[in-house]
């Protein structure tokens, strides 16, 4: 259900969640139960969640200054080829 604003005539703004059909009635204001006139506003842009911000931000940043590598990251050092569990057999190696 959508959020929208509404204008008190003694405090102000406000919003309501409201279903589609009704987002045109005038709407009682919380405080003073005066009633209010649907106001119109932008959208809602910065309510996002801050992992949602923080991702949206990264993936611009990425898009216009991507990271570059100008070397080849360190190997991992291999794992022992070994198993340490003594119930297996040794396995023929190449
Ligand atoms: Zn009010």
């Amino acid at each position: 259900m959508p959020t929208y604003s509404y204008t008190c005539p003694r405090c102000g703004d406000f919003e309501l969640l409201r279903t589609i059909a009704r987002r045109t009635d005038p709407a009682h204001c919380p405080d003073c139960d005066c009633l209010g006139a649907r106001a119109l506003s932008s959208p809602h842009l910065s309510r996002l969640s801050p992992s949602l911000d923080r991702a949206a931000t990264q993936a611009g940043l990425s898009s216009e200054t991507p990271q570059v590598t100008r070397h080849i990251p360190a190997m991992a050092q291999p794992t022992s080829a070994t198993t340490q569990r003594p119930g297996f057999p040794a396995l023929p190696r190449p």
